[in-house]
């Protein structure tokens, strides 16, 4: 699960991370109050405004502005509240922004160096433990440094039984060319940045730029974080900061069904079930000329009420004209997924208009095949894999 940018701010800072500070603010009114409270509370003379939608690459699509008085907070956030903000990192449609974060200038006026660190937190797979990545070029495109300049990105594993220790910290703010008060404050910024990303069970940080202002402070300036769904349990503070406005709405009644889909862009649906014959069933569709609609697992129990949700969740998206069932019956049986099918079938009257390819292997195969074979309604069967995917190929064309 991804948080809006002053979500990751507040959850940083509950945890003694320095921020730049900002409320957020739901219309342009509301961000005239905002900023004039920040300046009750921060002293800041001025704003920048910054539109809250997942994606980052905000400030080059127009979406990090700087407010220089009360009349530019309200143009700026009326321009930018209901915008598509168009990002590297978006659809050429753009994200639509419901809400911008005001937040106090940090970069003070006549400070002609403000220094922008990048540093990330995250899981390096291949050993086990966490990761700081950490660069003295922020503010700028990482992907880009690690491409031209790989020497000027460091990292700092973490063994997690101890967590961060000091002398890491402190190897972390000398690579960072630090010195005197500047390094204090960067050992206590990425002390709390670990403990923050550990304690709150999640898979990445990644703070870009953390900034260092002319007067020594260290503070999170942009956060980007990303929380373990598996772990969400354990956090239900952290679940309820959930936007589903930044999700697929196909994707979240899905999951409200217990059924692990995600949306593509093709023309064949698929019904699958276990995550690994799912991935196989669509490079077989490819390899066949075809194009998968979505990736579907069912799980385990394919019965009529899941076979019928799922059936229901894959004909939302108007571009499907076909759909193939791919089952593999081990534990449960193929005749009962079939019977499921059919019931599902049948349950739905028209709202099936597309031709469907059903193809079970395993426990009963052959019960099952009789049973679409003879259930009189339109749904080709078939027995091997290539076969299924041939049939798709002979319905589309
Ligand atoms: P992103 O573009 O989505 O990564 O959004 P960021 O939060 O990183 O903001 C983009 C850029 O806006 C930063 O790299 C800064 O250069 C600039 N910016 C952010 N906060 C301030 C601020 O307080 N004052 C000024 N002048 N610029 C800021
Ligand atoms: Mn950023």
């Amino acid at each position: 699960m991804n948080l809006h940018e002053y979500q990751g701010k507040e959850l940083l800072s509950s945890f003694g991370v320095r921020i730049q500070r900002g409320l957020v603010a739901q219309n342009a009114e509301e961000a005239v109050a905002k900023a004039k409270q920040l300046t009750q509370e921060t002293g800041t003379g001025w704003h920048v405004i910054k539109a809250q939608v997942h994606a980052g690459g905000r400030g080059k699509g127009g979406g990090v502005k700087l407010a220089k008085n009360l009349d530019e907070v309200k143009e700026i956030a009326g321009q930018i509240i209901g915008m598509d903000l168009v990002t590297p990192q978006t659809s050429a449609e753009g994200k639509r922004v419901h809400q911008v974060l005001v937040a106090e200038d940090v970069y003070y006026p006549g400070d002609s160096e403000p220094s922008e660190f990048y540093m990330s937190v995250l899981l390096n797979r291949s050993n086990g433990r966490n990761m700081i990545m950490y660069s003295t070029e922020g503010g700028m495109d990482i992907e880009e440094v690690a491409e031209k300049t790989p020497h000027l990105i460091f990292t700092e594993e973490i063994d997690p039984a101890t967590g961060i220790l000091p002398f890491q910290a402190r190897r972390v703010a000398f690579n960072l060319g630090l010195s005197g008060a500047a390094f204090k404050e960067m050992t206590k910024f990425v002390t709390a940045l670990y403990t923050a990303y550990d304690k709150s069970d999640a898979s990445l940080f990644e703070i870009n730029p953390v900034l260092k202002t002319s007067d020594d402070k260290i503070m999170a300036v942009d956060a980007k974080v990303t929380l373990d769904d598996n772990a969400l349990y354990r956090h239900k503070d952290l679940a309820e900061l959930r936007d589903f406005r930044e999700e697929s709405p196909i994707e979240v009644e899905a999951g409200e069904l217990g059924l692990n889909y995600v949306d593509l862009d093709g023309n064949v649906g698929c019904m699958v079930n276990g995550a690994g014959l799912a991935m196989a069933t669509m490079d077989l569709i490819k390899q066949a000329g075809g194009e998968p609609a979505n990736f579907l697992d069912v799980g385990g129990t394919a019965d009529a009420a899941r076979v019928e949700a799922a059936f229901r969740i894959i004909l939302k998206d108007p571009n499907v004209k076909a759909i193939l069932i791919n089952i593999f019956g081990g534990i449960v049986r193929c005749d009962r997924v079939a019977q499921g099918v059919v019931d599902a079938y049948k349950n739905m009257g028209d709202a099936i208009q597309v031709p469907i390819i059903v193809r079970l292997q395993g426990t009963n195969a052959d019960i099952a095949k009789e049973l679409i074979d003879n259930s009189g309604l339109d749904v080709l069967s078939a027995t091997e894999f290539q076969e299924a995917a041939d049939k798709v190929q002979q319905v589309l064309s």
